[in-house]
């Protein structure tokens, strides 16, 4: 099965200085969810001699993002409109003392230039590797490698073409945000069709992986997407990690950040 070919993959250095950072992914911060946005928020404000040194968000920060102009839209059009806008001011607000780092997601694929700095967010290309404490970190969203689930990776294709969103951001918000309300009702019938179970969901491919760990020349791989919190090894030394998802409101409420620092790296829970 051939992967997805990447001649040279993206790097990002850490400088020196960098004692700590924290990887999290798949918070699908949404209006109608305010416990996830509380506990992100909390995150936010946490005291300086907690934080890391750096904030990498692996994608699916935002549950669905149509286009950077709902941070410019008239707060009467819907009420979803002053949620976007209160949680880039809290990341922009953030990102003045901690340098915060973008990969999209599968939801928030549309998010642009504009949207990444009225976060104060740094894009990165999906996959990069992080250089640091002298390791190489491959960090991904992970829904590229995710090859069984054929009609994904076909809509995936056809949506990060530029001549597919130059064509969808052209269209009024309205419809666009319409258009996402459908697309969400269908993929939550599809998830009850497997009813709700994560684990019927496709799985990132293994020889994927390993293929990318080969050719990043690295020995982790970080990931989020599949809400499937796990250590996989991989074989010769590789290993697959894979990030929580984010829900304060479910009946296990889960929030929690993967911090990487000289010791190695630990699973930060957020909620009490
Ligand atoms: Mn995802």
């Amino acid at each position: 099965m051939p992967v997805t070919p990447i001649d040279r993959f993206a790097e990002r250095i850490a400088p020196a200085s960098w004692q700590a950072v924290d990887v999290i992914s798949d918070l699908h911060l949404q209006a109608g969810d305010p416990a996830t946005f509380e506990a992100w928020a909390r995150y936010l404000r946490q005291p300086a001699a907690e934080r890391a040194d750096a904030l990498f968000i692996l994608g699916d920060l935002f549950e669905v993002w149509v286009g950077d102009d709902v941070l410019n839209a008239d707060a009467s059009d819907t009420a979803d409109h002053p949620f976007w806008r209160a949680c880039a001011a809290a990341l922009r607000a953030f990102s003045t003392h901690t340098p915060v780092h973008f990969l999209h997601g599968n939801r928030d694929f549309l998010l642009g230039p504009a949207g990444l700095a009225a976060c104060g967010m740094q894009g990165l290309s999906d996959p990069t590797v992080l250089v640091f404490q002298g390791q190489r970190w491959l960090l991904s969203h992970g829904d590229a490698l995710c090859l069984a689930d054929t009609d994904y990776m076909r809509f995936r294709a056809q949506v990060r073409e530029p001549a597919w969103q130059r064509d969808f951001l052209a269209q009024p918000l309205a419809q666009r945000e319409a258009m996402a309300r459908d697309l969400r009702a269908q993929s939550e019938a599809r998830k009850r069709s497997t009813g709700g179970d994560p684990s019927l969901w496709a799985d990132v491919d293994a020889d994927a992986a390993r293929d990318w760990l080969y050719h990043a020349d690295a020995r982790t791989l970080i990931h989020g997407h599949t809400h499937r919190p796990a250590e996989h090894a991989l074989g010769g030394g590789l290993q697959r990690i894979v990030l929580s998802d984010w829900d304060a409101s479910a009946a296990t409420p889960r929030a929690e950040v993967l911090r990487l620092d000289a010791r190695g790296m630990r699973r930060l829970p957020l909620l009490p």
